[in-house]
């Protein structure tokens, strides 16, 4: 289990049991509590009638990220006197799905932990799943009066509903519209910072970001406001730098540029008193704790004493009140929570049927020199060797072309030139320095594990961005995984693979893992999909949302589905894309009784045939057994 890195990236909540199997560690009160088998889960899905791939949501780990977060900030204000409080906002936008935000209310209402909604629908999810009036509602993006008139709305019912102003245009609307409704708004603005952050969302940082007000901007903002009579409403100052960030000296470089800011603000005579960092607390996706962009170099703990020290730092030869701190973490909250369950379909491997004791005797002469160039690879002249073979592969196949030699006498000098590259791929361990075309080699040859799942609706990052995510089989962690290989997924395109994976010595090309047998199911885990994943999953080649479950484990070490939901059916994935199922059926009904009438089929046969056009209406998108 090593060789998957699971101790690095699992975060403590994942680990491999002695039967050889991940479980999910609960961790309650701080401590190691109960653990379940992901088998177990598995096997608990499938009785339930949900086939993979699934979508399994862990609510206990939802709660452990809430409190991790919240604890984690009181300890570092505690340990260095920092005289406000934190208060989360979960960005709805991270993941939307209805039971994941119901739960991040419920359970951050101990923390006063709140939501932050960047448009009209997600603040309508807010002011429906809040019911704590301490906890905050961030409204970021850009707002219409029918936007501020919600929030203006809810600041009447009492909820502390900020509009964080992204431009300056926004501002008179804001004038208008309390005035209007006769209450006064929260106002916070969003600082574009100078400070660049690395990574991939480093385009959300620096003077080029496209969100946030420059110090031109925000003076006038002042002076408008001032103008106006709502200099105080203006209470919180606001930047992200961007998701994910991998280097803990950016985000203190980050926070001591907008203390400046809130220095000088407060001096204008804003009375500010909360300020909001945005998301950016990272993830280690592969376990590096590097700054490799899918990692990052800092805890969460380490990030919540930078940010307390660093505002104490800026703030405390000022004599200025240390502020309520906000952040919006998303990845950092919900990140663990979900994992995808996907089984192998079908493996293709590279491995060469077996060669003849001898070349048959009327071989070509290419095909001769292809078989003693294998006979005569050793770990002394392994490019040389890799050059000969390649250079007679090509050989055969430009004579196929010409029609000089027969499709079998090329089909046999492709075997030969596969027998010659796992001959060389075999003797690589052997060198000190490999060559650089060779370095590829093992992954030319690696095996394509099939899996049932779509990348594009799953994993879109690991498409989009070249996320990489930890993904490792579930069971028979006790026996030696003896293939490598990459994974492709059911979509027909070339982009729908996985062929980069967290190990424990940095990021792989191939995974380990164990030859499926024909006998059972070989199930494959992808961690760490809780952030993101979901909402901008896409419907390539019409493969729909999976099964979803959602399982709480209880301190007996049992578990509860807390809530299952079956993935889209066939007629739902039409659906989205305009088609009419019912119109579909009956255009195929035609279809099928004029062939009646044609004498092409029976009547039976067209029974059959609208039979199985229902049942693919009804089925899942997915491959079903
Ligand atoms: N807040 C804002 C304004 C964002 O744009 C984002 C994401 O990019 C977040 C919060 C969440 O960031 P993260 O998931 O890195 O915590």
């Amino acid at each position: 289990s090593e060789l998957y890195g699971i101790e690095e990236w699992g975060g403590g909540y994942f680990g491999v049991s002695p039967e050889g199997e991940v479980v999910v560690r609960s961790p309650s009160n701080g401590q190691a509590g109960a653990t379940v088998s992901l088998m177990d889960i598995a096997h608990g899905l499938q009785q339930r009638g949900l086939e993979m791939p699934v979508l399994l949501r862990l609510e206990n780990l939802v709660d452990s990220r809430i409190s991790i977060l919240n604890e984690s900030f009181a300890q570092a204000m505690e340990t260095t006197g920092y005289q406000g409080c934190y208060r989360g906002a979960f960005p709805i936008k991270v993941n939307q799905q209805s039971h994941i935000v119901a739960e991040i209310a419920r359970f951050g209402e101990r923390y006063n932990h709140g939501l932050e909604a960047g448009s009209k629908a997600e603040l309508m999810i807010a002011l429906s799943t809040l019911q704590n009036r301490e906890s905050l509602i961030i409204c970021n993006g850009y707002k219409d009066a029918e936007f501020i008139d919600l929030g203006l709305q809810a600041r009447k019912l009492g909820f502390k509903c900020f509009f964080v102003l992204e431009t300056p245009a926004e501002v008179p609307l804001i004038i208008e519209r309390s005035r209007a409704l006769g209450v006064d708004p929260l106002i916070g603005a969003r600082l574009k910072l100078s400070t660049k952050v690395e990574g991939h969302w480093s385009e959300d940082s620096g003077d080029r970001s496209l969100f946030g007000l420059t110090a031109i901007q925000l003076v006038e903002v002042v002076d408008s406001l001032r103008e106006a009579g709502l200099l105080h409403c203006f209470q919180l100052l606001h930047f992200h730098l961007g998701s994910q960030i991998p280097n803990i000296r950016s985000i203190r470089a980050g926070v001591f540029e907008a203390c400046r800011y809130y220095i000088d603000l407060v001096a204008e005579g804003a009375p500010l008193g909360y300020m909001d960092l945005g998301g950016g607390l990272a993830i280690d996706y592969d376990g590096t704790c590097s700054t490799s962009g899918h990692s990052r170099n800092y805890s969460v703990q380490e990030y919540c004493v930078d940010v307390v020290e660093a505002i104490q730092q800026a703030l405390d030869p000022h004599d200025i009140e240390h502020p309520v701190i906000v952040t919006e973490s998303g990845r950092a909250t919900v990140a663990h929570t979900s994992v995808l369950l996907f089984n192998i379909l079908d493996v293709g491997h590279f491995d060469p049927a077996p060669l003849p004791e001898a070349l048959p005797e009327d071989s070509h002469a290419q095909l001769a020199n292809l078989w003693h160039a294998i006979r005569v690879i050793a770990a002394n002249n392994l490019q040389e060797s890799y050059n000969d073979v390649t250079y007679y592969r090509d050989q055969i196949r430009d004579m196929f072309h010409r029609g000089e030699i027969s499709l079998r006498e090329r089909a046999f000098g492709e075997n030969l030139y596969l027998a010659g590259l796992q001959k060389i791929a075999a003797l690589l361990p052997e060198l000190k320095r490999i060559p650089a075309e060779l370095e590829t080699l093992p992954q030319q040859l690696a095996d394509i594990y099939y899996g049932n799942f779509s990348v594009f609706q799953s994993l879109p990052d690991s498409w989009a961005i070249e996320q990489v995510f930890p993904v490792m089989p579930i069971h028979r962690l006790n026996e030696k995984p003896t293939r490598q290989a990459i994974i492709a997924d059911l979509t027909c395109d070339c982009d729908g693979k996985l062929d980069r994976f967290a190990g424990p010595h940095g990021n792989t090309e191939t995974l380990s893992v164990h030859p499926v047998k024909a006998s059972e199911e070989y199930y494959l885990g992808v961690f760490l999909v809780g952030a993101y994943q979901e909402t901008l999953g896409d419907l390539h080649n019409l493969f729909g949302d999976t099964n979803v479950a959602s399982i709480r484990i209880n301190n007996e070490g049992g578990m509860e589905f807390v809530h299952e939901l079956h993935g889209d059916s066939i007629a739902d994935v039409l659906s989205y894309v305009e088609y009419d199922p019912q119109a579909m059926f009956k255009q195929f009904r035609a279809t099928a009784e004029q062939a009646v009438r044609d004498g092409r089929i029976t009547v039976s046969d067209r029974q059959e045939m609208l039979a199985a056009f229902t049942d693919s209406l009804r089925g899942y998108t997915y491959f079903e057994r």
